[in-house]
């Protein structure tokens, strides 16, 4: 997934993440320093958008990519700036530059270990991972697809244990050597307290992805449990809430210690949330109904040989954004506001919709789960033609549309509650 995705959540888009497939379990890592001390988080975001979309092509403004047990390792842009940037700053005082890379690279191998954790474990379960993408703030593995609640917890789990181990391996190594060695000690960064400063990052880095703070791994391992006693969207929407709650007091306590890096993380966690709250309510409230059920019947259609000047009188006329063009009674194409709005810039309204029309637009089933077109409308605006086996016309689906049948669905429910028959 993207981050930048992630970041933008709206209010009628129950993506996620990051994709129309099942979910993305990412987990950023931030690793950054501040007054020489350091301090690591893992967010993960079980996106449902943009999955089918970005699980065909790379993360973009990724550099090169190496392949670890068959899986593709990506670096963002930014990672590598982050990674000389924490160079520049990290040589001086009592280390040499040596040091201060060997420093970052092992810290840069303790989170991409974590995410080989999650990785290998997911593998068990016959989930592949697509891609690993190493982000300023931490790495993201793509799953191809969402685990069931009971494969979800060993996942989870398995990337906070592996920095559990190193800093375990680190611990043990340093006091065979020397004995045990004071924490004060490590807030002053010399070459000697290397090894203590890596047990001490991967320590960190362990505590902070177990907060339940869904979408961290903390948050999925709730979640996991709780979808042992509730439903699985129900569980993900309470997971949702907790990670909300707690990116709210992480928010306020970065705030009163002044420290940038602990807000930073909680808006993260904050949109990430959010984000996967709104999926699990589209998918909990249209679960069960087929998208005929929420489709839009009473439409105005387009003729082939229409001006944009008849587009945009219908425009005007109706509450309708996006209309099928018909030639012979098929759909050749669906151009939408922005095409049409566009056409009327360029050619004027004498120009034909043929012409501002997308051919390549998405269409629907009836008969097909409602749950599973949600990836395809929803991002705002977005809008599909339900068409039957013999190509005609019988409907539409609009991102609007829905938003409103998941609304309708949630009061019904409300007020069946409040009134059971
Ligand atoms: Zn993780």
């Amino acid at each position: 997934m993207e981050v930048p995705q992630a970041a933008a959540p709206s209010a009628n888009n129950w993506q996620h993440r990051t994709g129309g497939r099942g979910s993305r379990s990412d987990c950023l890592v931030l690793s950054a320093r501040q007054r020489n001390r350091d301090s690591g988080a893992s967010i993960e975001y079980g996106g449902v958008t943009n999955e089918e979309r970005s699980k065909a092509r790379p993360a973009s403004g990724s550099l090169g990519s190496v392949a670890l047990f068959g899986v593709p390792v990506r670096f963002h842009f930014t990672f590598v700036l982050l990674l000389i940037f924490l160079l520049f700053i990290g040589i001086g005082g009592h280390q040499s530059g040596a040091m201060t890379a060997l420093y970052v690279v092992g810290l840069f191998a303790s989170v991409l270990l974590h995410e080989l954790g999650h990785t290998l474990v997911a593998r068990r379960y016959g989930i592949r991972t697509m891609e690993i993408v190493m982000y300023p703030i931490g790495g993201v593995s793509r799953p191809e697809r969402q685990p069931s609640a009971r494969e979800e917890l060993p996942i989870a789990l398995a990337g906070p244990l592996v920095n559990f181990g190193i800093a375990l391996a680190l611990a043990a190594w340093v006091t065979s050597r020397q004995g045990f060695v004071a924490l004060e000690k490590l807030a002053e960064p010399t070459d000697a307290n290397l090894a203590e400063r890596l047990a001490l990052g991967n320590l960190m880095l362990f505590l902070f992805n177990l907060l339940p703070a869904y979408p961290m791994d903390g948050g999925r391992i709730l979640r996991s449990l709780l979808a042992l006693r509730m439903p699985a969207d129900k569980a993900t929407r309470a997971a949702a809430s907790a990670g909300q709650a707690l990116a709210v007091l992480m928010g306020l306590a970065g705030l009163l210690w002044g420290n940038f890096i602990l807000m930073f993380v909680a808006l993260f966690v904050y949109l990430g949330a959010s984000q996967e709250g709104v999926a699990a309510r589209g998918r909990q409230f249209t679960a069960g109904y087929a998208v005929r059920a929420a489709m839009i019947t009473d439409l105005k259609t387009l003729q082939h040989g229409d001006t944009i000047r008849d587009a945009g009188n219908l425009l005007l006329t109706t509450s309708q954004h996006d209309f099928p063009v018909l030639h012979g009674g098929n759909v050749v194409g669906l151009p939408t506001r922005a095409a049409l709005v566009r056409a009327m810039l360029n050619d004027g309204p004498e120009g034909y919709v043929a012409g501002a029309m997308d051919r390549d637009f998405a269409r629907l089933r009836p008969e097909m789960p409602l749950s599973e077109a949600l990836p395809q409308v929803s991002s705002p605006g977005a809008c599909a033609l339900v068409m039957d086996d013999g190509d005609q016309l019988l409907g539409m689906l609009t991102s609007e549309n829905l938003s409103e049948f998941v609304l309708l669905r949630q009061a019904a429910e409300a007020q069946h509650r409040a009134h059971p028959a």
